[in-house]
């Protein structure tokens, strides 16, 4: 009993987990929680930001992590083993309109913390700072061409992937220069509960259940490869507690798919589960519209790499992790009003 005590009290970690109020890093808390380690959440709460995100009773600090000196104190304080970074800007959309957030927080905010881990390293020699991005610092891919990996060069397109980019860039320079023990993820697009209603999936079940159009843009063809949340988390987990200090390892979900049969896929899932009172399917309110600028053709990611050397697996096909998904955003339409309806009304 004594010994079980002792190994199990070694296991646990102290995590300072930024942007953990968010879609991906929230999904991340709870996988944390069930591991038992204890979790300190650093986030601004922007409007994709939410404490109806996050189990009760967590310890939840409202700050921005272009604080540095925040950041430090937090480490010091908190005896953290791992900060993971998932605090970001994260919508394509918005960065066109207006850059400056996406600077501020997804370039200046990686560099104040990465400053915060290095002094806080110095007197912690076995801290890890772990880095989580996306596959679009790798640009858009040919149809035919294989997928991404690890080597792939960065080549961003949009201002949400370039300053991503300029943020995993320099983190990998904390590492080679200063020496600071880094991990990096590169992950395909996302998919699950909690997720804002701005990005593809929730945006098309809202707007379907709420019998507006479903806006697809250009033809509909563009490709992305779908994860789902709690795989991707699983990964950032194996990474954070397994991964090779100064490594970068890429998540994908092998499941390519046109934005257009996901729309379609959605539909007929509504179709079953809340039907149309006129009786016809919601795919009648699919529309086409102008096309994104740049917007990238197709993103899939090659993730041999985190299979071989972090035994990653995922637990989701895409067909069932949609059709659950989409449940669960007919089952939580009082989270929807919480966090994306509020104010409207
Ligand atoms: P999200 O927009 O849902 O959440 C981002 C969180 O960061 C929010 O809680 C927000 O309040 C917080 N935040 C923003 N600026 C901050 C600041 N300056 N200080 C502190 N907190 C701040 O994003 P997400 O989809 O959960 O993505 C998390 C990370 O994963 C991002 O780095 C994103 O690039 C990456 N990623 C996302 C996907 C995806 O499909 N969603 C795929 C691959 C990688």
């Amino acid at each position: 009993m004594c010994i079980m005590t002792t190994l199990k009290n070694k296991n646990i970690m102290n995590l300072l987990i930024t942007g953990g109020a968010g879609f991906i890093g929230s999904n991340f808390v709870k996988l944390c929680l069930e591991k038992q380690h204890n979790i300190i959440v650093l986030d601004i709460l922007t409007y994709a930001g939410h404490m109806a995100n996050l189990p009760e009773n967590i310890e939840f600090i409202h700050g921005n992590i272009c604080d540095e000196n925040l950041v430090y104190e937090l480490l010091q304080k908190h005896n953290i083993d791992i900060l993971i970074n998932f605090a970001a800007e994260s919508h394509v959309d918005n960065s066109i309109h207006d850059a400056d957030n996406f600077i501020n927080t997804n370039i200046l905010g990686v560099y104040s913390i990465l400053n915060a881990s290095l002094k806080y390293y110095k007197n912690n020699p076995n801290y890890k700072h772990i880095q989580v991005s996306t596959d679009e610092v790798y640009g858009s891919l040919e149809f035919d061409s294989p997928p991404f990996t690890e080597e792939s060069p960065m080549l961003p397109n949009s201002p949400y992937s370039a300053s991503k980019a300029a943020g995993d860039m320099l983190t990998r320079a904390w590492y080679h220069t200063y020496g600071l023990p880094i991990v990096i993820t590169n992950c395909t697009n996302n998919y699950g509960a909690y997720q804002y209603p701005e990005k593809l999936i929730p945006h098309m079940i809202i707007c379907a259940l709420e019998g507006k159009p479903l806006p697809i843009y250009g033809d509909g063809k563009n490709i992305r490869d779908w994860i789902h949340v709690s795989d991707h988390c699983n990964g950032v987990y194996l990474a954070a507690t397994k991964g090779k200090i100064g490594e970068t390892y890429c998540f994908g979900g092998k499941e390519e798919h046109h934005n257009i049969d996901i729309v379609k896929k959605i539909c007929s899932y509504i179709d079953d589960l809340k039907p149309r009172a006129d009786g016809k399917s919601y795919s009648e309110q699919i529309t086409f519209v102008k096309d994104r600028l740049g917007h990238d053709r197709r993103y899939a990611i090659d993730d041999t790499k985190a299979e071989k050397e972090l035994g990653f697996t995922r637990e989701y096909n895409f067909n069932d992790g949609l059709y659950q998904t989409v449940e669960w955003y007919l089952n939580n339409q009082d989270w929807v009003k919480n966090v994306y309806f509020k104010g409207t009304e």
